[in-house]
């Protein structure tokens, strides 16, 4: 299924089920930016890749944030930046930061700018 458009090379972001280690996820991943086992079941980009853009949907995980839907992805590659709503640590409050593309790490957190609501 096809979310949108890649932000660096234009080819089609498409989403897909995977499994890893057991836990279902989805990745968001440029038609361009395909990966591949080598020689030494390293997971690399193959050698026709010419995109690096990849989003799994548990990348924010670390800040209590599950999944990253397909409409926000949507979202992101229409607007460059989304809102995303992220928790502390168990009992503490939500709170809402922006979320960019980023070409190391496929999305990062815009922590030094406020959300306002
Ligand atoms: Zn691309």
């Amino acid at each position: 299924m096809i979310v949108g458009k890649c932000p660096y090379c234009d080819g089609n972001v498409i989403a897909q089920k995977l499994s890893v280690q057991g836990q279902k996820v989805m990745l968001y991943t440029c038609e361009n930016a395909t990966k591949e086992y080598d020689l030494t079941e390293s997971y690399v980009f193959s050698a026709e890749a010419t995109c690096r853009f990849r989003i799994y949907s548990n990348a924010l995980k670390h800040w209590n944030k599950r999944s990253i839907g397909q409409y926000e992805i949507k979202n992101l590659l229409e607007d460059g930046r989304i809102k995303v709503r992220l928790h502390g640590r168990k009992g503490t409050r939500e709170y809402f930061k922006y979320a960019i593309t980023d070409a190391e790490y496929g999305i990062s957190i815009l922590w030094d700018e406020e959300v306002h609501q």
